[in-house]
């Protein structure tokens, strides 16, 4: 039997347990995932090897902590400086980012992007980044503060107010103004002279209508939101639990069904 986990603080709002459980009973698969609350960064490798766990997913805010830890990391996970998912062969401890590869499974159907302008420095942001230059598109981060451009240095990076060209054709919401405050990322102005360009937006939080995503309707922008890259990540993250392929979509449709959206 498999044993996986995700890991986090705070983790009990998460739905990988929910997501990763239904999608082991319809496969007829032997496993069992649970969620642990961590609060020592620390104590990560030890937490692992402790609960004997085969795999777990690694969710705010020890990401960098869990490629550190691993012995062997994924180049996607190595270049983006983070892995959301852990995984146990041959006494080996592996890392891996699928974020960024579930972002990219979520827009693959916006075919013709060109340049792109992601909104937010934060975690979420540095895998859409790396995720967007697989796909060769030219990118522009902008964020409210300065500090965490750095971390971009190999892009061009702005605060809002630098912001001098409006002409993306798809425009990505990193940040999480909408989650609780019901704000949009930056100035209205701002959005609006964006937008006005824009053929695609994608906005990270899912389950609800941010104000950026109602204002993308109001452009008439084709835009999704995180539900499917919460999906994808967790479907990836799942064949590699259990080392399988070929069954995205049956894994896929029991995520789904778990979130009660089928
Ligand atoms: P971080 O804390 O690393 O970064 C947050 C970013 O949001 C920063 O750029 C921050 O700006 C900006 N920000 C926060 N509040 C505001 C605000 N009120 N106005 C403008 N900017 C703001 O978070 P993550 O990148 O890890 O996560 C961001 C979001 O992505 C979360 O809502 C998370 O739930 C979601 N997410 C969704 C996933 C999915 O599968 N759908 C996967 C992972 C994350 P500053 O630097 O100035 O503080």
């Amino acid at each position: 039997m498999k044993f996986l986990c995700v890991i986090g603080d705070p983790v009990k709002h998460s739905k990988s347990p929910r997501i990763h459980n239904n999608a082991i009973k319809s496969l007829g698969l032997d496993g069992i995932y649970t969620r642990y609350h961590l609060q020592e960064e620390s104590e990560l490798r030890n937490l692992f090897f402790k609960l004997k766990l085969n795999g777990a997913n690694i969710t705010l805010p020890f990401k960098e902590q869990a490629l550190k830890i691993a012995d062997i990391k994924d180049k996607f996970a190595q270049e983006i400086g983070s892995a959301n998912t852990l995984v146990l062969k041959n006494n080996q401890l592996y890392a891996y980012n699928t974020d960024a590869t579930g972002f990219l499974k979520a827009i693959e159907d916006f075919k013709t992007i060109k340049k792109a302008l992601i909104l937010g420095a934060g975690g979420t942001a540095r895998s859409i980044a790396f995720a967007l230059k697989q796909r060769e598109i030219q990118l522009c981060i902008a964020n409210r503060s300065k500090e965490r451009l750095e971390h971009f240095k190999a892009f061009q990076s702005v605060v809002y107010e630098d912001l001098r060209d409006f002409d993306f054709d798809f425009v990505v919401n990193t940040t999480s103004a909408g989650l609780n405050d019901e704000n949009l990322p930056c100035d209205k102005k701002i959005l609006d002279k964006i937008l006005s360009h824009s053929k695609y937006a994608f906005e990270v939080i899912y389950g609800k209508q941010t104000p950026f995503l109602k204002l993308c309707k109001q452009y008439q922008v084709e835009y999704k939101d995180g539900l499917l890259m919460l999906l994808w990540q967790g479907v990836f993250a799942f064949e590699l639990f259990f080392d399988i392929k070929n069954q995205q979509e049956k894994i896929k449709s029991a995520m789904l069904e778990a979130l009660n959206l089928k």
